[in-house]
């Protein structure tokens, strides 16, 4: 199957209210080219430096996702085009996001990352971090990042009811939050192997990659 039968595929099982990230790490401009053709905008990629290169090549209506774990010393290279940052899991890269827009005179979209996989390779915070950060009297002070809403990662397993029971402690997570801060509006959660379940437990954002563009060579 192409890119375009793929896209076509996924977004007929895909509700309007919840986006399609094309997730393009690893893949060549060409390829990522052939999605937008066909009408795709959104694309995520992990690693700041590789978004960069592609941001530069690309139709400039692109709206660019870090999926990735970030190097606080690396955002400033993304700080002028990133349309919204999946994975921030501290309070001190939520101050590195506001300086380096601020220099752009812009406001950066964040997610903040929750640890719902049993693994510990996994990063992310949990409800308590989550509400130090939201309660924080310092985050008023950063007017130039907006947070929208919550990010997590399943394991990494075939166990079908564990990845549900994970998504689901996500989306309770986010209803909890939401009640005090009803700015959260995002939940981005889902990949190839899991949107459809994601999608079920209340995703809003699903991050697809390979089943769009075919296997990756490495992560
Ligand atoms: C690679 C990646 C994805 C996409 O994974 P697929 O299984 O190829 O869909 C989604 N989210 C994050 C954070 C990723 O790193």
């Amino acid at each position: 199957m192409s890119i375009a039968d793929n896209l076509q595929k996924i977004n007929s099982t895909v509700p309007n209210h919840v986006t399609l990230v094309a997730v393009s790490k690893t893949k060549p401009v060409s390829v990522i080219q052939e999605a937008y053709d066909v009408g795709q905008r959104v694309f995520g990629e992990n690693k700041i430096q590789e978004m960069v290169e592609k941001y530069d090549q690309l139709p400039n209506d692109i709206k660019w996702h870090m999926i990735g774990h970030l190097q606080r010393n690396k955002v400033k290279y993304m700080a002028h085009f990133v349309d919204l940052i999946h994975g921030v899991d501290s309070f001190k890269t939520l101050k590195e996001i506001n300086k380096q827009a601020l220099k752009h005179n812009r406001l950066i979209n964040c997610l903040l990352q929750v640890k719902i996989a049993t693994e510990d390779t996994k990063f992310g915070m949990s409800l308590d971090e989550l509400s130090s950060i939201l309660d924080s009297e310092e985050l008023k002070t950063l007017e130039n990042v907006s947070i929208n809403g919550l990010m997590g990662m399943a394991s990494f397993t075939e166990d079908k009811k564990q990845i549900k029971k994970e998504f689901n402690f996500l989306k309770k997570t986010f209803n909890q939050l939401k009640n005090e801060y009803p700015e959260l509006t995002t939940i981005s959660m889902g990949m190839s192997g899991d949107y459809k379940i994601a999608i079920e437990e209340g995703s809003t954002m699903i991050r697809v990659g390979s089943a769009i563009f075919g296997l990756r060579n490495y992560i």
